[in-house]
C-alpha cells in the first residue's frame, strides 16, 4: 500500500457505502425484520442530509481524515508512532482506539444539551432502515470530523488503518439501523462482538432510559464496559415505539425543517441525561 492508493480512500470508502446500501435495501425487502413502510420521500430526504453533509466537510475541513493520517505519520506524532508496534498490532489498536472515541463522541452528543439539539435530528426519525445511518445533521457529521482530527494527532496512527475504520465506520452505520431478519440465535452470538441492528434498534426507542443506551458504532464491548447497555427493548422489537414524541408530526421532517431543528426552541429532552 502506498501514497497513491490513500488518495483513493475517500472514493473507495464511497463506493463501499453504496455497495452495502444497495445490498442491505434488498435484505430489507426480502428478510425485513418490522417491514414497516415509511413515507415515499423519507428514504430520499436521509440520503439528501447525507450529500449536504459531505458538502459542508469538503467545503470547510481543508483535509481529509486520512491524509490528515499520513501527515501526523509522516512527522512521528502521536502515541502509536512512539511505539514501534508489528502492523497488525498497529491496526488493531487504531481500530479500537477509534471505537472507544466514537462511543463517547456518542454518548457525549446525548449528554451535553447543544450537541443533542444536533444529534437529535437522527433521533426523530420514526423509523428504522438502512438509511437511518445516513440521517445525520450536516454540523454533527462537521463536529465528527473535527473530533477524528483530533483523535488521529493524539494517536498517530497508520493511515491505512484509519482508512480502515472509516470504511467500517460507514458500514456499521448502514448494517445497524438496518431493517433485517437476523436469526435470534445467530444475533445473540454477533452482539457478544459487535453491534446488530436489534441491539442498536433499543436505540432509537421512544423511551428515554432505552434512547440513553447502546450507543456503540461497531464494538458492544464499550456498552458493556461503562454500563450503558440494555440488551432488549421492554416493547419487544416488532411493538416497540421509534423515534422522538415531540417531533412526529410531517412537518417536523421536511429537508428544511430537519436542518433548522437544532436551532428551533426547545421544548423537552428525550434524553433523562439532559434534564
Ligand atoms: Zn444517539
Amino acid at each position: 500500500m502506498n501514497g497513491n492508493w490513500l488518495e483513493y480512500a475517500g472514493t473507495i470508502r464511497l463506493l463501499c457505502a453504496l455497495t452495502v446500501l444497495m445490498v442491505l435495501i434488498a435484505l430489507e425487502l426480502w428478510w425485513p425484520r418490522r417491514g414497516v413502510a415509511s413515507p415515499p420521500q423519507r428514504r430520499l430526504r436521509n440520503a439528501g442530509l447525507a450529500i449536504l453533509s459531505t458538502a459542508l466537510v469538503r467545503l470547510l475541513v481543508p483535509v481529509t481524515v486520512v491524509a490528515f493520517a499520513a501527515q501526523v505519520a509522516a512527522q512521528g506524532d502521536g502515541m502509536l508512532a512512539t511505539i514501534d508496534l508489528p502492523t497488525p498490532i498497529n491496526w488493531v489498536a487504531t481500530i479500537i482506539g477509534f471505537d472507544l472515541a466514537i462511543y463517547w463522541q456518542h454518548r457525549l452528543m446525548h449528554r451535553i444539551p447543544v450537541l443533542w439539539r444536533i444529534h437529535r435530528v437522527h433521533h426523530s426519525d420514526a423509523w428504522f432502515d438502512a438509511t437511518l445511518g445516513l440521517r445525520f445533521h450536516p454540523l454533527e457529521i462537521l463536529i465528527s470530523t473535527i473530533y477524528k482530527l483530533g483523535v488521529i494527532a493524539l494517536l498517530g496512527p497508520a493511515p491505512q488503518a484509519v482508512a480502515a475504520y472509516e470504511i467500517l465506520l460507514v458500514t456499521f452505520s448502514l448494517l445497524t439501523h438496518a431493517d433485517i431478519a437476523i436469526p435470534e440465535r445467530w444475533d445473540s452470538w454477533a452482539r457478544l462482538v459487535v453491534v446488530t441492528p436489534d441491539w442498536h434498534r433499543v436505540h432509537h426507542s421512544v423511551r428515554e432510559e432505552e434512547t440513553n443506551s447502546n450507543y456503540g458504532n461497531f464494538l458492544t464491548l464499550w456498552d458493556r464496559v461503562f454500563l450503558s447497555r440494555i440488551e432488549q427493548p421492554t416493547a419487544g422489537h416488532q411493538r416497540m415505539v421509534l423515534g422522538l414524541p415531540q417531533f412526529r408530526s410531517p412537518r417536523d421532517q421536511t429537508i428544511g425543517a430537519l436542518l433548522l431543528n437544532p436551532f428551533t426552541p426547545q421544548t423537552r429532552f428525550s434524553s433523562s441525561e439532559d434534564s
